[in-house]
Formats: structure tokens, C-alpha cells, sequence
């Protein structure tokens, strides 16, 4: 076996929209987000098994990821832009039937004069701070806009993933000032939103992560197996160390096998000496330092020398892996490798 794999099971995503998807009621749209290439998984691949599932509307972050993605659906698919009308983007929204998210006042302008009459949606800042347009300009600019008919009203939950946190319902009372009386769709929910319950549904959902395997979507079907190949393996004594800045040193007689990823892989160094692989059921502790292509792991315990490694797998979930690096799920997806040989897996469809 020459390269690390990543397999993902399209299946399981698809089982995972499926889910999120009766969470809300039957007049409530399910739609998915598939932005950075659908959390690390490709974009094209994911967005086709998601169509097939049923997800009608498709989030991406920018018009170009917007682009990979009405080249894999074709024309039908509703593709909404997060980051909305940017400058130099009008002939990619016209031309391929994007709808951006208007942000600003700003974009406002430049989409009604660039494209009066082409589809659009508007993101309301409720209280994140960090993209959409403001309480005070929503008030100036509502009547004329709502007059140009936007596909949709929405806003993101900053604090969703806290069902407990009191920003879910300052920032939900805020949506719906803006927007009640409007007779326009919204949307508030992402994953963490559909878990807060109905209240939080609106008429679309908008989950990511969920669809992936991660948290706070604790039901979910696992998504993401990645086995790496051993190159390598080497008997050290007591006091030899292993790997950059002698990171590791056996305290008895050890056997290391060495491991064809490293954080150019996404693997990040904050897991030296810090993480387990798997060998099918039996945990092998990663030793030492996180190279840039390579680590290693203490295979001491096991009868022989495996000839693959799993660091994401039945044992340890992207969240997992995100614990022991100090991060999120989000961002071990978002990190995989360009190197791994992803391998798609559809049994039932
Ligand atoms: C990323 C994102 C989502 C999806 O969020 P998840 O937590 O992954 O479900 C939905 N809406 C917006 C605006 C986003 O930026």
C-alpha cells in the first residue's frame, strides 16, 4: 500500500442529512452546507450524494466553491453564497446561477445595479459580529429590498453548539424583529441550531457539520476512516530517543514503526507525543515529535508490525483526534491531507 486513505462513506452522509433532516418538520427544508469542499471531503462528490438524498439548497463560503459545486449538481439546485456579492464575482453569479447572501450595504448596491432581478438573499447580523447586515441599516434598507423579493432571510448562531448559553435566545429574539411580518423564507439553523429545537427551524436549515460526523450532531453515522501505511520499523534500546529534538526515549526495550503522514498532512504538531492510533482494536500511542511527512508510533505491545495504521476511525472520531490537538472536529476535517487517496464508499445507493 503506497499512499495514506482516507475513505468516506457517502452513505453515511447521506444517512446523516436524512436525520438532521426529521429532526424539523415536514414544511421545514433541510439544506447543506458543502463549503471548503464540503468539510475536506470533496465538494462535487458530497453535493451529488446530498442531491440524491434529497438537499434541493446548497451552501458554499465563495463563489468559486459555488462553481465546483453547479458543475457536479448541474442547473435545478439552489447554490447560496455565504460571503455574497463580492467584487468581481457578477459574472460567476449570473453566468452559473449562484445566489449570494447580500452582507452589506455595499453589496446591496453592487448586486441590484450588476444584476437587478437576479436571485439574492440577505444575512442579518443577530448578535455574532462577524458577517451581515446591521439592525440599524436592516431598518432603512428593509422596505426597498423586500420590494426586490430575496430568495430568503438569514442569520447565524454564534453560541448554538451551548444550548444553555442565553446568546441563543437574545440572538433569536433579534431574528425574528428583523424579520417577522417580512412574509420572506428564513433561515436561522445550523447543526447546533436544529439541535436547540423547533423554535430555532424557521422555514430552511442549514447543516454542516452534522452531515460530516462531528459534533454537537451526536447521533450521527461515522463518516471518515483514515488509515495510514507503515514504512518502516526498528528495534530501540532503553535511553535511545526517536524522532526531532529526541521528542520520545524508550524507558525499556521498544519496538517504533514509522508512519507515512505528518502535519503536512493536517496531522498537526500539537499531537506529539500526544495521540493513539489504532491497530483494529489495539491503541498504539503516537511517540515523539509530528515531522513534516512522517511520525511515529510505539508498536511495542502488538504481536507484528502492522502494515497500516488508523488515526480516524470506529475508535477516534474527528472530535477526538481535535481534543488531543486542541482543536475541533471542524477543523481536523478541514485540515486532511491534499496526499491522502480519498476512497468513496456507496454500498446502499
Ligand atoms: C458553516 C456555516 C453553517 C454550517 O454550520 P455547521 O455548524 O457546520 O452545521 C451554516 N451557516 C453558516 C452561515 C455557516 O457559516
Amino acid at each position: 500500500m503506497a499512499t495514506a486513505t482516507l475513505s468516506i462513506d457517502l452513505d453515511a452522509i447521506a444517512a446523516n442529512w436524512r436525520a438532521l433532516d426529521r429532526l424539523s418538520a415536514a414544511n421545514v427544508q433541510t439544506a447543506a452546507v458543502v463549503k471548503a469542499d464540503a468539510y475536506g471531503l470533496g465538494a462535487g462528490r458530497v453535493a451529488r450524494t446530498l442531491a440524491q438524498a434529497g438537499a434541493r439548497r446548497f451552501f458554499v463560503a465563495v463563489a468559486e466553491e459555488g462553481a465546483a459545486v453547479r458543475q457536479a449538481l448541474g442547473p435545478g439546485p439552489q447554490i447560496n453564497i455565504l460571503s455574497g456579492h463580492m467584487a468581481g464575482d457578477t459574472e460567476m453569479i449570473h453566468d452559473l446561477e449562484l445566489t449570494p447572501m447580500l452582507n452589506s450595504l455595499e453589496q446591496i448596491t453592487r448586486h441590484l445595479e450588476a444584476l437587478p432581478g437576479h436571485d439574492f438573499g440577505v444575512q442579518l447580523d443577530t448578535g455574532m459580529n462577524r458577517l451581515g447586515v446591521e439592525p440599524l441599516e436592516w431598518q432603512a434598507v428593509a422596505p426597498i429590498l423586500i420590494e426586490a423579493g430575496p430568495a430568503m432571510l438569514m442569520s447565524h448562531l454564534a453560541c448554538a453548539d451551548e444550548p444553555d448559553h442565553a446568546m441563543n435566545q437574545i440572538q433569536l429574539d433579534n431574528f425574528h424583529e428583523m424579520t417577522d411580518g417580512t412574509g420572506l423564507p428564513r433561515s436561522f439553523a445550523a447543526t447546533g441550531g436544529i439541535l436547540l429545537g423547533p423554535k430555532y427551524h424557521f422555514d430552511l436549515t442549514r447543516p454542516g457539520i452534522g452531515l460530516y460526523g462531528g459534533r454537537p450532531h451526536d447521533m450521527a453515522e461515522r463518516v471518515v476512516t483514515l488509515s495510514l501505511p507503515v514504512i518502516q520499523s526498528r528495534e530501540v534500546a532503553p535511553g535511545e530517543s526517536v524522532g526531532y529534538s529526541c521528542g520520545w526515549e524508550a524507558e525499556a526495550p521498544a519496538v517504533v514503526a514509522t508512519v507515512a503522514a505528518g502535519y503536512a498532512d493536517g496531522l498537526s504538531r500539537a499531537i506529539s507525543n500526544n495521540a493513539v492510533l489504532w491497530d483494529g482494536n489495539i491503541p498504539c500511542p503516537l511517540i515523539g515529535r509530528v515531522s513534516m511527512d512522517l511520525i511515529t508510533v510505539d508498536v511495542t505491545h502488538l504481536a507484528e508490525v502492522p502494515k497500516t495504521l488508523d488515526i480516524l476511525g470506529p475508535h477516534q472520531t474527528v472530535d477526538d483526534l481535535g481534543d488531543a490537538a486542541g482543536t475541533i472536529g471542524y477543523e481536523i476535517l478541514t485540515s486532511l491531507g491534499r496526499r491522502y487517496t480519498r476512497r468513496y464508499q456507496e454500498r446502499r445507493g
